[in-house]
């Protein structure tokens, strides 16, 4: 393997996951929902293939898809962007991510990353050359300590990666947090790329686009997909969104790794984001039941469970089972219990700064969040 992978191993979503079903284990690690998306969806996307939609679709995105992703960011920030120059469709936000870092990042610059951070972030900007800063939250609410932050700004630094709300934590960032990261950026120049994949998967507060915040839009990437939103993780369609001068670099990238992406999916996808009002409020209304029973099982199993404002998960604090550390604790919840977390040091640039905390995933029918806490209570 190439030098600037080396350090990267099999991903711990893949890990966790093998290992869960070689011991018949309920998983709540990988975040995938185990529902389906919505008929009308699926229905779309048979139908395009029945259509004909078969072939390359253009480069950054079949029309009508880019115009409906303007659209749904207009709605959801009352920002207007064309959707033929700032709208790149990708194949997941994993790949708008990648692109973003490829077509953005010289070898050499510094990238501030939050830290536990999604392993993606990490493994891409070691690929762009890029020289990563990391600034931890810290339960019990992973707030931002503002004055590392400040402190962590150099000449050299080109860019922060964030995620709001944030995986693992369910972190969401407030208007100050997000006020306090947009005038830093200003003053020293800085771009932003911001993952918001969970959206709309926010509980306690409102999620606010860093891009909506006065001054921001010229230096932020937006991006996200249809995964969460949909339950449909498989099906890899996400976004980019940024003015012309950032999108050109997103799209030299996007068209040198992937070229397009799926045109039926694509097709579906437009179908989706025209669903009502009424179906977003359906699924946070399910979600928040999911994560009800999910978070106070866990406490009565014996966690400590740090509030989650939004996504599909939570983390808690494995301590008072006395395992060594994260990565014990999930091989023993696995193959004692039954049950996949993620361990979450693998999500920090000092695994030792995770090794209390694991992960686990609400976006799973009732039943299963039951029967996952039924053998915890058994068996922890
Ligand atoms: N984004 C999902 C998670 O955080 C799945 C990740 C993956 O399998 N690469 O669990």
């Amino acid at each position: 393997v190439a030098k600037r992978l080396e350090k990267f191993k099999t991903t711990i979503f893949t890990q966790m996951s093998i290992l869960g079903v070689k011991h018949g284990a309920i998983n709540l690690g990988q975040g995938f929902p185990n529902f389906d998306g919505p008929d009308f969806i699926k229905e779309a996307a048979v139908q395009a293939i029945k259509d004909g939609k078969n072939q390359y679709a253009r480069a950054y995105g079949v029309p009508e898809l880019n115009s409906a992703i303007s659209t749904r960011f207009q709605e959801d920030t009352g920002l207007v962007v064309d959707p033929e120059k700032e709208v790149t469709v990708t194949s997941g936000c994993t790949e708008a991510i990648a692109a973003s870092m490829l077509g953005l990042i010289n070898p050499g610059d510094e990238v501030i990353l939050f830290a536990p951070f999604y392993d993606s972030y990490e493994a891409t900007l070691s690929m762009a050359g890029a020289k990563i800063k990391g600034i931890t939250l810290r339960p019990p609410d992973f707030s931002i300590p503002l004055e590392e932050l400040k402190a962590a700004f150099t000449k050299n630094t080109r860019a922060i990666l964030m995620n709001t709300p944030h995986n693992p934590t369910g972190k969401m960032f407030t208007r100050e947090e997000l006020e306090t990261i947009a005038s830093l950026c200003i003053e020293n120049d800085v771009l932003v790329f911001s993952d918001e994949v969970y959206d709309k998967l926010a509980f306690e507060m409102d999620h606010i686009s860093i891009a909506s915040l006065p001054g921001m839009y010229e230096r932020t990437v937006t991006m996200n997909s249809l995964g969460k939103t949909f339950s449909l993780t498989g099906w890899k369609i996400g976004w980019a969104i940024a003015p012309p001068h950032l999108t050109w670099g997103v799209r030299q990238a996007h068209s040198y790794l992937t070229f397009a992406t799926s045109t039926p999916a694509q097709w579906a996808a437009i179908a989706a984001l025209k669903a009502p009002e009424s179906y977003y409020k359906e699924l946070k209304r399910d979600y928040a039941a999911k994560k009800e029973i999910l978070v106070k099982g866990l406490k009565e199993v014996g966690f400590t469970v740090f509030p989650s404002s939004g996504t599909y998960f939570v983390t808690a604090d494995h301590t008072p089972f006395g395992l060594e550390n994260d990565i014990a604790f999930c091989e023993y919840l696995i193959e004692e219990v039954g049950v996949v977390a993620i361990p979450t040091s693998v999500f920090y640039l000092n695994p030792e700064e995770g090794k209390n905390l694991v992960r686990f995933a609400f976006c799973k029918d009732e039943d299963t969040l039951r029967g996952a806490i039924e053998r915890m209570k058994q068996k922890l």
